[in-house]
């Protein structure tokens, strides 16, 4: 135990590390794919469909009225927590990527012309490169990338180069899923706004790991993905200003969004948040997302961050001991995840012998290929760590290691 930071009864609260793997006690170093679950969430999503489940906002009976709060309830704990000013900036969506794809959809189509420039940078995941591929393949804009450092961070001479372009559009990446790089969120959006482009910050990795104000970073989108922060799969949110919100008109029909429908008049349109959230959402996982945000409250972000940054510099020095092992993603800044490669061993054979050893890493280009070609590897293997990872996982990650490279040298 460090300071008051109990990770072992942090650990009692997640029943899936109690559970064996091909014979070894789970060592999950995969947070960074998928958090796992504390018992908080589960048993809230379970008492929803057990005891409330009916559907939401239409319903004038007992159990529509019980969920709607509950739901509702959810998107107040999202929006105190990242601190926007209002719950109608919060729209529920099926997670970051759902996110992304609404901003291109609705706010790019709306606003880019073939004459637009997005920027994008090195770093991002496809899930923020791919939308916009689409979107720029119909429409005809340019897409531009930020370059990086050596050391996986960004190269803000370079952005503040091509800021001079004066984009419509930049996107980045708060924190990288591969090198963990911590973008300086605030400051990137100040130079972009400077420059006249409106800013969509994906904070998929971010989340899990930080305090996030979105007040204070002042983008105009934020995503983020509820099972990244302890929370169930398919449920997480877009953050919009409410202006900008406004001013978009709707990607998706269907019911909840409208305002009214008909066949003689032209249909009107519901407001923010609800005019982006057509049919039934995922109730119970937003129910669920909501008691994962204060289970990390409960634990203090701020907490689970330093012993994520702990486990971070702990594997840093430990792996290096490794001889033929390189780190890729080493900037000062840099959240809870470790990608590297052992020289002469290709990573997927890496994964597949530390899996039969007990220890879940991800490896491969973990949706940022074109990262992957910048360092001109094919992948990296990837641990990643969480409130509940421990000194004790990275042991035997290294222990894991070092018997998988003996048998593949
Ligand atoms: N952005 C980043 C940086 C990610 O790491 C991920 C998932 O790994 C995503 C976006 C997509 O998140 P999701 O699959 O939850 O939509």
């Amino acid at each position: 135990m460090i300071g008051d930071y109990d990770v072992a009864n942090i650990r009692r609260e997640f029943p899936i590390l109690e559970r064996q793997v091909n014979g070894f006690p789970l060592v999950y170093l995969d947070s960074a794919a998928s958090a796992q679950k504390p018992r908080i969430v589960i048993e809230t999503q379970r008492e929803y469909l057990a005891h409330f489940h009916s559907n939401i906002h239409r319903g004038a009976h007992s159990l529509a009225i019980q969920a709607t709060e509950a739901f509702e309830g959810a998107r107040e704990i999202i929006k105190e927590h990242f601190n926007a000013n209002i719950n109608a900036e919060i729209i529920f969506t099926s997670g970051a990527t759902d996110s992304i794809n609404i901003v291109a959809g609705s706010w790019g189509r709306a606003n880019l012309t073939a004459s637009s420039t997005v920027l994008l940078t090195h770093l991002e995941h496809h899930s923020n490169i791919v939308p916009w591929q689409i979107l720029a393949s119909e429409i005809g804009f340019k897409i531009d990338v930020v370059e990086l450092l050596s050391d996986g961070s960004l190269d803000i001479q370079d952005y503040k180069t091509k800021l001079t372009t004066s984009p419509s559009l930049v996107c980045f990446s708060h924190v990288s899923n591969t090198l963990g790089t911590i973008n300086d969120a605030k400051l990137l959006t100040s130079l972009a706004h400077e420059a006249g482009a409106i800013v969509l910050v994906d904070g998929a990795q971010a989340a899990p790991h930080m305090n996030v104000d979105l007040s204070d970073i002042n983008c105009d989108f934020y995503a983020a993905s509820g099972h990244k922060m302890y929370g169930p799969t398919g449920i997480g949110f877009l953050y919009g200003k409410l202006a900008i919100l406004e001013s978009m008109p709707p990607l998706r029909g269907g019911g909840e969004m409208i305002s009214s429908v008909s066949f003689e008049e032209p249909t009107t349109f519901n407001v923010p948040p609800y005019k982006f959230e057509a049919g039934t959402p995922h109730i119970s996982g937003a129910i669920a997302f909501g008691a994962a945000i204060k289970w990390m409250e409960s634990i203090g972000v701020e907490n689970i961050a330093a012993h994520e940054q702990a486990l971070t510099k702990y594997a840093h020095e430990k792996l290096l001991q490794i001889e033929g092992l390189k780190i890729y993603g080493t900037a000062e800044h840099k959240a809870s995840v470790v990608s590297f490669l052992v020289e002469g061993i290709h990573p997927s054979d890496l994964g597949i012998l530390l899996d039969q050893l007990g220890v879940a890493v991800r490896t491969g280009h973990h949706c940022t290929e074109p990262l992957m070609n910048w360092f001109k590897i094919p992948g990296t293997v990837r641990a990643s760590f969480a409130a509940y990872s421990t000194f004790e996982d990275i042991d035997a990650l290294v222990a894991a290691l070092e018997r998988a490279i003996k048998m593949l040298k």
